[in-house]
């Protein structure tokens, strides 16, 4: 369990990117969800102790004991897999050679116990027949998952990945969240995104920043739980797309066939041609950010 309470954080140029943050993030996959500019990875690199926070507190529970996330710096990083943004590696080196390398630099000492966790860890990421190949020729899917066997060097109690599926396609996107999910049984791994589908897809906690604040946590199921009823679709005209934006508390609106669908976020059915439809996590985090937008209308 990693505890964090009231985390702040006001950059030079006056940008408050942490504004009183407190989570509580259990074992397993949590989903950190948010736009482009939230915070997250200002709150992810507090975490992984590359900067300092302004004010507050984490805590990090262990097997063998509680780490002071933000005063206790090696503990944490002897602890600490860190996936970031974006992760350059080595052209010209093999994944093997790389692996190896970082495996020194985490303390690995041993020769021979070395390699049987470098070799573990290339089988368990699925890059064990390309191990030999320099890091150059790497597709972003596999340069992502050699992120992960360095993040797993070492037995993290905490794992933190930034931003990981932004540049990879589909299929690529699916290897890479499974082998997430496997990792995620025993440690805190912490997945920040702003594809609200991976943390649909994966994670069991989550929470919804914006604007350095968290304006809700828990689980997936519950948030959607919570706007059962209330979320309405109807296909509308390109013409009155701006009326309803205007009258209606409109959560998304998507083009399918040219034509935009609006969802609606209403106790009542907003007007004739409206269907009622089962929420999802988009609609949670469309609505709280709406709600943060507009704070008086919000239902
Ligand atoms: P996210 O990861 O959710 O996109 P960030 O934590 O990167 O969000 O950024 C949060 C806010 O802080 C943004 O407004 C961003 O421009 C600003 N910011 C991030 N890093 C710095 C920095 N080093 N100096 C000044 N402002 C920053």
């Amino acid at each position: 369990m990693l505890t964090i309470r009231n985390l702040e954080k006001t950059y030079p140029n006056g940008v408050k990117a942490l504004d009183r943050v407190s989570l509580d993030v259990p074992r397993g996959m949590f989903g950190l969800l948010g736009p482009n500019g939230a915070g997250k990875s200002s709150l992810m690199r507090t975490l992984a102790t590359l900067q300092e926070a302004d004010a507050g507190s984490a805590a990090l529970e262990t097997p063998d004991g509680v780490v002071d996330v933000l005063n206790d710096r090696d503990a944490v990083r002897r602890r600490l897999g860190y996936l970031p943004q974006d992760f350059g590696v080595y052209p010209k080196v093999s994944a093997i050679d790389l692996l190896d390398h970082f495996a020194v630099l985490k303390g690995l000492d041993d020769r021979g116990q070395r390699r049987e966790v470098v070799e573990g860890l290339l089988a368990q990421v699925n890059l064990w027949d390309v191990r030999k190949r320099k890091l150059g020729t790497f597709s972003g899917g596999m340069r992502q998952r050699f992120g992960i066997a360095q993040a797993l060097l070492g037995n993290p109690r905490l794992v933190i990945v930034d931003e990981p599926t932004a540049g990879l396609d589909p299929e690529e996107r699916n290897r890479f969240l499974n082998l997430l999910a496997e990792i995620g049984e025993s440690v805190v791994v912490i997945l920040s995104t702003h594809i609200v589908e991976d943390v649909t897809d994966l994670c069991q906690t989550m929470a919804i920043m914006n604007k350095g604040q968290v304006l809700l946590g828990g689980r997936p199921a519950e948030a959607i739980a919570g706007l059962a009823d209330r979320v309405w679709r109807k296909q509308v005209s390109k013409a009155t797309l701006p009326n309803y934006e205007a009258n209606h508390a409109v959560l998304s609106t998507r083009l399918v066939a040219g034509h935009p669908v609006i969802h609606v976020f209403s106790a009542e059915r907003p007007e004739d041609g409206f269907e009622r439809i089962a929420p999802d996590l988009e609609d949670v985090y469309f609505q709280q950010l709406r709600a943060q937008r507009q704070p008086a209308q919000a239902a």
